[in-house]
């Protein structure tokens, strides 16, 4: 069985089909990306693999586990925001320990692991500060920091630079990127911008209509698209 395992997962708001039966298996340490037009789904998938919707059929699994109906907070899984979502009055330390104090973690533990964790995203300085008076660079990592203190064994990323400006996009990619291998991480990224899928993927999955259209490496997307939309979609200029 696959590290995460997705088996025929739908999602209905109302008399709306959003998601129409995905399978997808993700094995530990990969980097998985979603992509595909704005609508397509990629956002209500990642949101029920972190269970903040519930599936409406299907079964989930993570590492052996069936996480289908386990809460959010149970699952072993941090999703990572846009950093307009940090608290704007709570130092950097307070945002990225505030899930830990929530599950009542020691002072003590706190503290190790926001230590640890702003050393490996360069934040040690900058822990007293609020969020404005960070770069948006800056912001964006104490957003990765507040998953990584919880040491998830699955993260997942929806859109998390599309609020930066694009110099920062690409460093803040290949920050990502190297994060993810430094942690030996597990880990989802949702995007509508098929070249940040086609250079962070170990995967792309591309998603169209609620539906798989296909699932492969880069280079195998490049030379065997699928069908013709997958071929437009990854040839289009971002
Ligand atoms: P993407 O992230 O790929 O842009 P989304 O997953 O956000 O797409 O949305 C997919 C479709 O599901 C859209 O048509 C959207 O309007 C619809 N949708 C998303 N969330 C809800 C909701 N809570 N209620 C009703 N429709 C929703
Ligand atoms: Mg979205």
């Amino acid at each position: 069985m696959a590290y995460l395992q997705l088996d025929n997962i739908k999602k209905s708001f109302g008399d709306t089909h959003v998601i129409k039966g995905v399978d997808l298996q993700i094995d530990k340490g990969e980097f998985v990306v979603f992509v595909g037009p704005s609508g397509c789904g990629k956002s209500t998938l990642l949101r029920l693999i972190a269970g903040l919707e519930p599936i409406t059929s299907g079964t989930l699994s993570l590492d052996g586990r069936d996480i289908t109906r386990t809460p959010s907070g149970k699952r072993d899984l941090a999703m990572v925001f846009q950093s307009y979502a940090l608290y704007p009055h709570m130092s950097v330390f307070d945002n990225m320990s505030f899930a830990l104090k929530l599950a009542k973690v020691s002072k003590d533990v706190i503290k190790t692991k926001v230590d640890h964790a702003a050393k490996t995203l360069n934040l040690t300085q900058y822990l007293h500060r609020t969020p404005k008076e960070l770069s948006g660079g800056q912001r964006q990592r104490v957003a990765i920091g507040r998953a990584i203190v919880r040491a998830p064994k699955v993260f997942l990323f929806d859109e998390p630079l599309s609020n930066l400006d694009a110099a920062l996009r690409g460093n803040t990619r290949v920050e990502i990127s190297k994060l993810h291998r430094a942690l030996g991480a597990t880990s989802i990224y949702v995007t509508h911008d098929q070249v940040e899928a086609m250079t962070l993927a170990d995967r792309v999955v591309v998603l169209r209509d609620g539906l798989i259209e296909q699932v492969g490496t880069p280079m195998e997307l490049y030379d065997r698209p699928a069908n013709q939309f997958v071929a437009q979609f990854i040839g289009m200029p971002s």
